[in-house]
């Protein structure tokens, strides 16, 4: 079945697809698409492939072969430059990405080697690639950068970004991903490299490593321990399902206009408070423990140089390319919460693969 994508793709390149973003990327384009998936990624810490091979048994011989994984650490240029051959495609969704803001003050390296060494690898390999592709499919390629709002630095308590706002990157993850991104239109200007870029805000939803907000709020409130609320909570993040990501990623890649990027938001602006105590509500209906889980609730050191707002004006997005996310924020999050409450077997074996075990990072010590 096709329901979104030309004909004329049919190889696609997703880098992070072992990753919780490139993971619902993957299962989308193996049950709406017939095109063949190769998956880029080191397997890193926040890895896991549950989802995908969950979806292969789902489909079972409409995807045999479908899904291709490529082990490779992009900091790698021969590996790289290796997988992207093998690939050979004809859209390439770049996701690959250390994603942490508080692993990135503890040890920015890092990032500075996956996100900005390793996206320069990737441009070199896709470059080489599309240089050498027929005329034909070198005119309909392209590369869709996948990027976050962090880059833009923070907002007070008016106003939103969008795709004119200036970069200020303030923490280590943002400012290599700002940086990647410069690369990445530095390679459409100088190596005319078809590009699209897309900068969206916060996303949630099934299948994420429970070291984020959301997952770390619902594993702690369901097992009854502290909740940790950093600083006085009032931060204000742009929350958006990762399904309604998707659907957005997929319409840009194939109908963004190049050269251009598009902010992505769901409208869905809510403080880390409002965040956590909807979650202890949600759980309050769900699983009854005596007392409201909101009592759990501790407030922690704040992170370091905490961006205070963020907040996006997806205009050209939703006007260009008619999108729209499809989730409210009260529905994303019921969903999300009844999906972990199904599947704390998942979250335990991941914590235990990676050795996380839902300590507090990112505080600069040292
Ligand atoms: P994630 O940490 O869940 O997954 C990232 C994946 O990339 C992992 O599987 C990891 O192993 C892989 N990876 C990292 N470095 C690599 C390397 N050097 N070589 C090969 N693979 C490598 O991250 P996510 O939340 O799914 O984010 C995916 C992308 O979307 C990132 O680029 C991130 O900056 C961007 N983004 C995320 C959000 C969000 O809220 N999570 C919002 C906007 C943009």
């Amino acid at each position: 079945m096709r329901t979104m994508f030309p004909d004329s793709i049919q190889r696609v390149l997703v880098t992070g697809g072992a990753g919780f973003i490139g993971g619902a990327v993957v299962r989308r384009l193996l049950r709406e698409t017939d095109v063949v998936v190769f998956n880029i990624d080191k397997l890193g810490y926040a890895s896991d492939l549950s989802g995908i091979d969950q979806t292969l048994t789902d489909l079972r011989q409409e995807v045999q072969g479908r899904h291709q994984l490529l082990q490779v650490d992009l900091v790698d240029p021969a590996a790289t430059a290796a997988a992207v051959r093998q690939a050979d495609p004809d859209l390439v969704l770049h996701l690959a990405a250390e994603s942490h803001v508080d692993r990135s003050i503890d040890g920015p390296e890092a990032f500075l080697h996956s996100n900005v060494i390793g996206t320069f690898h990737l441009l070199q390999a896709l470059r080489q690639h599309w240089e050498s592709l027929p005329l034909e499919r070198q005119q309909r390629f392209r590369l869709h950068h996948i990027s976050t709002d962090e880059v833009f630095g923070s907002l007070g308590p008016n106003g939103r970004f969008s795709e004119t706002t200036s970069y200020d990157p303030r923490s280590p993850y943002s400012a290599s991903k700002a940086a990647s991104d410069h690369f990445v239109q530095a390679w459409h200007h100088t190596y005319g490299l078809p590009v699209v870029l897309t900068n969206c805000s916060n996303n949630y939803g099934p299948w994420q490593f429970p070291e984020k907000l959301i997952p770390v709020v619902i594993l702690k409130a369901l097992a009854g321990e502290p909740i940790p609320l950093y600083g006085d909570g009032c931060n204000v993040r742009d929350w958006l399902f990762v399904e309604d990501h998707v659907d957005a990623l997929l319409l840009v890649a194939t109908h963004g206009e190049l050269g251009r990027n598009y902010c992505v938001g769901g409208s869905g602006e809510r403080s880390n408070k409002e965040v956590v105590h909807a979650i202890c509500s949600q759980l309050d209906g769900l699983r009854p423990q005596g007392e409201p889980h909101s009592n759990l609730i501790v407030s922690v050191a704040d992170r370091p140089g905490h961006d205070r707002r963020y907040a996006i004006d997806p205009s050209r997005i939703s006007g260009e390319l008619n999108w729209q996310p499809r989730h409210s924020f009260e529905d994303g999050m019921a969903a999300t919460v009844c999906w972990y409450m199904d599947h704390l077997d998942w979250c335990e074996k991941v914590q235990q693969q990676s050795g996380y075990g839902g300590e507090r990072i990112g505080l600069r010590r040292g």
